[in-house]
């Protein structure tokens, strides 16, 4: 047993015993996970490891074939920390799953979560959430793909750019703005659900990642949709792409923990190992700042991690804040540490394709989605300052 895995969050037995499946499912993936972790395909043998473990069944409430009553943020977030550790294809499509179909959970109709739901929970069929495009990214209400409504139909028209699972995705969760504005002239914002297969809707590939991804560009050409894909009455897309950050966002923080024990339990091995100067790297004063500043930033962010998940589990509406400055925290801290592990190894943290330097590059990324770490310091800042003036 490493010395990183020290618990000092008292996990219930529901947790433990997510984490420990999510280990099993993570073992499953080992022998090929540096191989995945390079697809910017899908790598099969990781799905078919994911289907097999029903984890994704954490993701979907039990009505609709689900594990648990409501999705349980802390158990994603352990989940994602023991999925991303050993591999990060197996993490995106874990997370995937839940990301691309939570707001058909609390918005859609109950007909079809019926419909779409069970094949979520069983893996059977592959969720996007589809809100980024060319020209709108940090700036979601900025998004141009337009849904208009013709009484006895829908149709949508748009872009969407960067999307995660889109190659091999059985429906688009869909942020699109109305055709009629409000009142007073501003945008009004619908998710709306489009199976892939339908007419219209096409998907070429995104530019190659440092870290390959499984991402593409869809297209909308005039789609046409039941009235009922829509999630909710018109205007509800902001306030349920919220909702599905509420639960999930603290999971990025989870997956950026798994990498940095990942991370960290290699570079302590090969610092109790190599030897310079007549001694192990361990004992060199420097080496070991770098190893003790990364343990700290790992317990420190794991805590907070497991803490913003936990009030998620209990109160997503009132949680984002939380789980925001989670996220911020542990993927600003996964691409400190994993940089510190790196200058740990000397030139065997440079060896392309190992562990390490996926590690590496496999950071960056999560300091730019789901919220990019500036947009989460201007949302965390704000609320700094109100609970501040509450207080007073
Ligand atoms: C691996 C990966 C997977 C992704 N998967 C999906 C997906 O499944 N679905 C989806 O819809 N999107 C997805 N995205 C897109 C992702 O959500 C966007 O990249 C992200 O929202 C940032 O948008 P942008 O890249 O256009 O950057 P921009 O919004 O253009 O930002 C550029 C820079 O400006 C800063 N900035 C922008 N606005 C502000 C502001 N108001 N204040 C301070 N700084 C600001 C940003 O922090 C950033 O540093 C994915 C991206 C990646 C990398």
């Amino acid at each position: 047993m490493l010395p990183i895995s020290v618990q000092l969050f008292q996990l219930s037995p529901r947790h433990e015993s997510i984490l420990a499946e999510a280990r099993d499912l993570a073992e499953s993936v080992r022998p090929f996970a540096i191989e995945a972790d390079e697809c910017s395909d899908l790598h099969v043998p990781t799905l078919a490891a994911l289907r097999d473990s029903r984890l994704s069944e954490i993701v979907v409430p039990a009505t609709y074939g689900g594990r648990f009553e409501n999705v349980d943020s802390l158990a994603v977030c352990l989940a994602r920390q023991a999925c991303m550790k050993v591999s990060s294809h197996l993490d995106a499509l874990f997370a995937l799953q839940g990301i691309g179909s939570y707001a058909i959970a609390i918005a859609g109709a109950d007909a079809l979560c019926r419909e779409w739901l069970p094949g979520v929970a069983s893996g059977e069929i592959l969720a996007a959430l589809a809100v980024t495009e060319p020209e709108a990214g940090s700036d979601l209400r900025s998004v141009t793909t337009t849904v208009t409504d013709h009484g006895d139909h829908l149709s949508l028209s748009g872009r969407k750019s960067f999307i995660s699972n889109a190659p091999v995705a059985g429906f688009f969760t869909t942020l699109a703005r109305e055709s009629q504005p409000a009142a007073d002239g501003k945008a009004v914002l619908s998710l709306v659900l489009v199976p892939a297969g339908t007419q219209g809707v096409s998907v070429a590939p995104s530019p190659e990642i440092i870290a390959p991804h499984v991402l593409g560009e869809v297209t909308f050409a005039n789609v046409r949709l039941a009235p009922e894909m829509r999630l909710g009455p018109p205007g509800g897309g902001l306030g349920n792409v919220l909702s599905v950050l509420s639960v999930f966002r603290s999971s990025v923080a989870g997956a950026a923990v798994g990498l940095m024990e990942g991370a960290l339990e290699i570079a302590a091995l090969h610092a109790a190992e190599r030897r310079q100067f007549g001694r192990p790297l361990v004992r060199i004063g420097p080496v070991a700042g770098l190893l003790a500043d990364s343990w700290a930033d790992l317990e420190s962010t794991r805590l907070l991690a497991y803490s913003a998940a936990n009030a998620a589990s209990a109160d997503p509406a009132s949680s984002l804040d939380r789980s925001s400055l989670a996220k911020l925290a542990a993927t600003e801290a996964a691409s400190r540490v994993v940089d510190r592990c790196v200058q740990v190894m000397g030139r065997w943290g440079l060896i392309r394709g190992s562990k390490i330097e996926q590690y590496y590059r496999q950071a960056r990324p999560m300091r730019i989605y789901e919220g990019t770490s500036e947009v989460l310091r201007l949302g965390v800042a704000a609320r700094l300052c109100r609970e501040a003036a509450e207080a007073r």
